[in-house]
C-alpha cells in the first residue's frame, strides 16, 4: 500500500472510532429535544472521550500494529492529535455557554455540582498535558518527571471525563449506551494495565546482562547486552529498543536507543550511547554484570524495509551514526556487493563515534565514506562545514533516484538534509529518517 493510501486508511479508521459511538447514540433512544447546537456540543464531548482513549492506544507500543509505519511516527501522530482533542473538548465546554449564558459559571470548578467540577477538572488536566508537553524543554521539566506526570494527568483526564459523563447522565441513560461506555472504559483500563503492569512483567522474564562497556570517540560508550536464559529477539538492522539498566522495568526509567549491532544468533545487542543528560552521563560507570531489560524492536528505519534499492546512502550526524553502523554491519555480514555511500557529519575528527568500526566495514563493502567536519584538522583534505547542496552534488551517484536514503541526527540537520535531497532530485518516498527526539 502506498503512503497516501495508508494515510487515508488510518484517517478513516480514526474517524470511524471517534464517530462510531456517536452513531450508536443517534441510533439508540435519545432524550431528544435540546436543539442542534446543544446536541452537537454533547457529541463533541463523546468524541473527545473516545479521542482520549485513542491517545492511550497510540502510545501503548503494540509492536505488530505499529510495525508497518514505525512507532516514532505513531508518537508524532499522538502529539498532533492532542491539539485536535483539546479543540474538540473546548467546543464541548464552550458551545453550551454560548447558547445559554447562565451556564458560564458552570466552568469554575468546585463552585458547581461535582459532575460539572469533574468535567472542568478533566479539561484542565488536558490543557496541563498539552502545555507541559509542547513546552517541556522551554519550561525545563526533566524528562522522567514529565513522563510520570504525563501518565498521571492522562489517566486523571480520562477518569474525570468518565465521571462527568456518567454522572451528568443525560445522554447515557439507556442500557445500550451505558454498555458502550462501560466497554470503552474497560478497554482503556486494559491498555493502562498492559502498558504499566503486563509489559514490564513480561520484560522481567526476559532479562539481559551487561557484558561490556567500552569507550568510543565523541563522549560515547558502547554497551553490550546478552540475554540471560532466553534467545533475545529478532530485529531489522537500524531499529531501536527501550532499554532499562540497573532498574526494574516497572520503574519507568527506560530510554530509547538504536541497536548499533547487526542481528546475530544468540540475541547479543550493542548500543552506542552519547553522554547527554542524567542517564546517559552515567553509562560509562555501568558495571559489567548489571541487569538490563530491553523492550523492542521498534521503528521502521531499516534497509530491510527497502530491499530493492540499487544501493543505500546513509547520512548520519553526531550519534546518528549508531543505526547506520547496524545497517552497515548487516550488509557486510550478508556479503552485499551493491555500492553504498556514508555521509558522516561531526564537529571534529576525534569526535566521530564508531570511526574505526566504519573504516573496517568500508574494507568489506563497496562503501564510499564522506566525513564532513565543522572543525577539521589543518591537514584535512576532505569535506568541511555542514552537509550542503555542493557536497551532496559532488558525491551522490548519477542514478540517485534508484538508491534509498537513511538520515539520522539532530532534528535541524535531518530537516535540512531532507530538503537538500529533494532539491537534488531524490524522490521523497526514498528518504527515510529517524528522529532521536520523541518527546
Ligand atoms: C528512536 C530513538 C533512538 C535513539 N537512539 C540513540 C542512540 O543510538 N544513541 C544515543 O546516544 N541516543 C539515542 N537516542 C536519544 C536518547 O534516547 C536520549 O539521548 C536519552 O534518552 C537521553 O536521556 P538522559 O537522561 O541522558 O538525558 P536527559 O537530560 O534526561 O534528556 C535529554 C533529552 O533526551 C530526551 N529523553 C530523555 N529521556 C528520554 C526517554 N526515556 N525517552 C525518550 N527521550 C528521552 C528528551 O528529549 C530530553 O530532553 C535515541 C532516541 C530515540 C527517540
Amino acid at each position: 500500500m502506498n503512503v497516501v493510501l495508508q494515510g487515508a486508511f488510518w484517517l478513516a479508521l480514526y474517524l470511524a472510532l471517534v464517530l462510531g459511538p456517536l452513531a450508536v447514540l443517534i441510533l439508540a433512544p435519545s432524550p431528544g429535544g435540546a436543539g442542534f447546537w446543544w446536541d452537537f456540543a454533547m457529541g463533541m464531548g463523546f468524541a473527545g472521550l473516545v479521542m482520549m482513549g485513542i491517545q492511550f492506544l497510540l502510545t501503548a507500543r503494540f509492536r505488530r500494529a505499529t510495525a508497518p509505519c514505525g512507532i516514532d511516527l505513531v508518537y508524532y501522530v499522538h502529539r498532533y492529535l492532542a491539539y485536535a482533542l483539546v479543540g474538540v473538548v473546548l467546543a464541548h465546554a464552550v458551545i453550551p455557554m454560548v447558547i445559554n449564558p447562565a451556564l458560564r459559571s458552570a466552568f469554575v470548578p468546585f463552585t458547581v455540582s461535582w459532575p460539572m467540577t469533574a468535567g472542568s477538572a478533566s479539561l484542565l488536566c488536558l490543557l496541563a498535558l498539552v502545555v507541559s508537553s509542547a513546552g517541556r524543554k522551554r519550561l525545563r521539566i526533566p524528562y522522567e518527571a514529565w513522563r510520570v506526570a504525563h501518565l498521571a494527568l492522562g489517566v486523571a483526564a480520562v477518569a474525570l471525563a468518565f465521571v462527568h459523563m456518567i454522572s451528568v447522565g443525560h445522554y447515557t441513560a439507556t442500557p445500550v449506551v451505558r454498555a458502550l461506555w462501560l466497554g470503552i472504559g474497560l478497554s482503556l483500563l486494559g491498555i493502562v494495565l498492559w502498558l504499566r503492569v503486563i509489559r514490564p512483567w513480561r520484560l522481567l522474564r526476559t532479562p539481559y546482562r551487561v557484558t561490556e562497556v567500552r569507550p568510543e570517540l565523541g563522549s560515547s560508550w558502547t554497551v553490550v547486552l546478552e540475554p540471560v536464559g532466553h534467545d533475545g529477539f529478532a530485529f531489522e538492522p537500524g531499529q531501536f529498543a527501550w532499554v532499562t539498566i540497573g532498574r526494574s522495568p516497572f520503574a519507568m526509567q527506560e530510554h530509547p536507543f538504536s541497536i548499533a549491532s547487526a542481528p546475530a544468533p544468540g540475541g547479543r545487542l550493542e548500543f552506542t550511547i552519547k553522554e547527554l543528560g542524567d542517564f546517559t552521563q552515567t553509562v560509562g560507570r555501568i558495571p559489567v554484570g548489571e541487569r538490563a531489560y530491553v523492550d523492542g524492536p521498534y521503528g521502521a528505519f531499516s534497509i530491510d524495509r527497502q530491499p530493492d534499492a540499487a544501493g543505500y546512502v546513509f547520512i548520519g550526524g553526531g550519534i546518528g551514526i549508531a543505526p547506520m553502523t547496524s545497517m552497515l554491519r548487516a550488509l557486510a555480514g550478508r556479503g552485499d556487493r551493491r555500492p553504498h555511500l556514508l555521509f558522516a557529519a561531526h564537529s571534529r575528527w576525534d569526535r566521530v563515534p564508531l570511526r574505526d568500526e566504519v573504516r573496517a566495514l568500508a574494507e568489506q563493502l563497496d562503501l564510499k565514506r564522506i566525513h564532513v567536519l565543522e572543525e577539521p584538522p589543518e591537514d584535512w583534505s576532505g569535506e568541511r562545514g555542514r552537509i550542503d547542496a555542493d557536497i551532496l552534488e559532488r558525491h551522490l551517484p548519477d542514478d540517485r533516484g534508484n538508491f534509498h536514503y537513511f538520515v539520522c541526527g539532530p532534528v535541524p540537520m535531518i530537516r535540512a538534509v531532507e530538503r537538500l535531497l529533494v532539491d537534488a532530485g531524490v524522490p521523497r518516498s526514498r528518504i527515510h529518517t529517524e528522529l532521536f527526539d520523541l518527546a
